[in-house]
């Protein structure tokens, strides 16, 4: 058996695992006594049986949670594969993924954008989480704690942070990332900061985002700096009355001299009239 093309299975302590796929969606996989857990099942189903695939260079144990960390597609669109486990998400990433609306565009999205798996996306069964929570939960699992947060939206309105407070390790979905820059569209920009401000309280070390590189404390510092940055610099631009396309400029100007070395820094000012919109509303 060869791993999948592109990826790469880090052991960060005994039994726990980032899967980071090279441009494209990480995973985790933690294993217990008797079952695997992992965190998101990515973007379609055949990604999420590469997935298994490579779980089972580590081990033959069977999956037993699938925890996704929000309701995107390319996080979450591989949970129809899991038919024998307990699918866990917030209450809100099982609204969204219920949202029959939302979904379609998405899959338009998908389908349109002509990329490798696009064609795939027609034969999607949206499978939300068969088990949900409103602010925490506690599983015990491999001898281990792990902490589920729920701390506000943010980058959706269901996004959680799956935190191993023995190891000091998380994973973060598309929140936080290491020197990255989130995709903006389906967020709360209102609330994002102070949903960040609750997420760098917890005491953690490295972890694991869900696009690029593993970070560390201070990356996950500067994740927050940058959100924070965004939202005030375009609640002043907005305060002065500029208009959307001025106020996009001069945000993005301000971020790229503090933040130039982020992935995906170049395409912001694409991303910024629509969060505008959302603080100006
Ligand atoms: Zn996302």
């Amino acid at each position: 058996m060869t791993m999948t093309p592109g990826t790469e299975i880090v052991e960060l302590e005994t039994g726990v695992y980032a899967r980071l796929h090279e441009g494209l969606t990480n995973a985790g996989i933690i294993i217990g006594d008797n079952g695997v857990l992992v965190i998101d099942s990515l973007r379609v189903p055949s990604f999420a049986r590469d997935l298994i695939q490579d779980v089972r260079h580590i081990t033959s144990k069977p999956i037993q949670y699938v925890i996704d960390t929000h309701a995107h597609w390319d996080h979450s669109w591989g949970n129809e594969e899991f038919p024998e486990a307990t699918i866990i998400g917030h209450e809100n990433c099982y609204d969204e993924m219920v949202d029959v609306e939302w979904n379609r565009q998405w899959r338009e999205k998908v389908i349109a954008a002509n990329d490798p798996w696009s064609e795939e996306a027609h034969i999607v069964n949206i499978t939300p989480p068969n088990l949900t929570f409103e602010t925490s939960m506690q599983l015990r699992f491999g001898g281990r704690a792990i902490d589920l947060k729920y701390f506000g939206k943010a980058h959706t309105s269901g996004d959680i942070f799956i935190f191993l407070p023995e190891e000091k390790i998380a994973f973060t979905g598309d929140v936080a990332m290491d020197r990255g820059v989130p995709f903006l569209g389906d967020s709360y920009p209102a609330e994002w900061p102070g949903t960040d401000d609750r997420l760098v309280e917890l005491p953690i070390e490295r972890f694991v985002a869900g696009h690029g590189p593993i970070g560390d404390h201070d990356a996950l510092l500067q994740a927050r700096d940058f959100i924070h940055s965004l939202v005030a610099n375009l609640k002043t631009a907005i305060q002065d009355g500029q208009d959307e396309g001025a106020a996009s400029a001069t945000v993005s100007d301000a971020l790229n001299s503090q933040f130039g070395d982020f992935r995906g820094i170049e395409g912001l000012k694409d991303n910024l009239p629509e969060v505008y919109r959302k603080l100006k509303a």
